[in-house]
């Protein structure tokens, strides 16, 4: 094995500890107290393991965490109701609405009604157009994650090669924005994308976020490449249960790129270090205060 392995589960633990120190000056120096608000609809048991992990990370880091579990048969009006009252709410600086939302509520209606200032997923219209016009805004949590890993191993990416596959709205797309606010020279591939592994050949800096287990393999990888996975597919072991793998073929992949995320303990930790650090920026921002130093895209 040639590669560097980035250990997102430390790297993390630093994001957090820089988050937690933010929060007591702000606490100290302006009396201020970050508060997140996380909504649940419905018992759908990844996302409550999700909202439990959220809530822990953020009372750890010295943040109000504000948990809204809902019956599953919340009417939509419901649930814009209660989005009405945490946007009003000085005390809530972040929103998060766990999706997915069950199928009578528009989840699209949803996101665009929290207030784009506390809409720390970034998935709100106008920090999507905020971003792709590089201007400030919240950026979602994955592709922001996925950012300061490269920043912290790269320095500069300026002028580098990077490929994306995957074009969805959460992952590929911003994380292909910010490669480019970052000066990198991008190409997005998808699953009607040529020649893939040529494409994917051509890179500097692949970004992986498919949803396929292993379909990158290390042949498709340029020799000293950066190698993020955003996947998590759970595949079944040979003697049984199961175990989680990427969207790459780390054994193959690592012999040849320079640098590779694992999964598990690469992107996925990144993901609610860097919901805190959004949820640290929007209190800030609300305030009128500097924001935090590399916290931010
Ligand atoms: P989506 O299903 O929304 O998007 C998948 C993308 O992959 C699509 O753009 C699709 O192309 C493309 N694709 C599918 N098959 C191929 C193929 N054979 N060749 C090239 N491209 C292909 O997934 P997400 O973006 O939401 O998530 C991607 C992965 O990242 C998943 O494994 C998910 O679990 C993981 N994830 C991890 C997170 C973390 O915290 N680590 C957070 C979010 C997601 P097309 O548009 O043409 O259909």
């Amino acid at each position: 094995m040639s590669a560097k392995i980035i250990d997102g589960k430390a790297f993390a633990a630093t994001i957090r500890a820089r988050v937690a120190d933010h929060v007591s000056r702000l606490k100290t120096d302006h009396g201020i107290t970050p508060g997140l608000a996380v909504v649940l609809v419905g018992e759908d048991p990844a996302s409550q393991v999700y909202v439990r992990n959220k809530g822990k990370q953020t009372a750890e880091a010295g943040m109000e965490s504000f948990e809204h579990k809902l019956d599953a048969a919340t009417s939509q009006a419901d649930l814009l109701s209660l989005i009405d009252k945490l946007n009003a709410d000085p005390a809530v600086h972040g929103i998060l609405v766990q999706l997915p939302l069950p199928d009578h509520i528009d989840s699209d209606l949803v996101i665009n009604a929290i207030d784009p200032a506390k809409d720390v997923d970034g998935f709100h219209i106008s920090n999507v157009g905020l971003l792709g016009t590089g201007q400030k805004s919240m950026v979602p949590c994955t592709p922001l994650g996925c950012l300061m890993m490269l920043r912290d191993h790269h320095g500069s990416l300026s002028g580098l090669d990077a490929v994306v596959v995957g074009r969805s709205n959460i992952v590929g797309k911003p994380m292909a924005q910010l490669l480019l606010g970052d000066s990198c020279t991008v190409t997005i591939a998808h699953s009607r994308t040529k020649e893939l592994a040529e494409v994917v050949r051509r890179a500097d800096i692949v970004v992986a976020a498919v949803g396929r287990p292993k379909m990158v393999p290390g042949d498709w990888i340029k020799p000293g490449a950066t190698v993020i996975d955003v996947g998590i597919n759970r595949i079944d072991k040979p003697e049984g249960g199961t175990r989680l793998v990427g969207d790459v073929d780390f054994d193959s992949a690592a012999q040849v790129a320079g640098a590779i995320t694992p999964v598990p303990g690469g992107v996925g930790p990144m993901t609610i270090a860097c919901l805190l650090a959004n949820t640290v920026t929007a209190a800030c921002r609300a305030n009128g205060l500097p924001e935090p130093e590399g916290l931010t895209a």
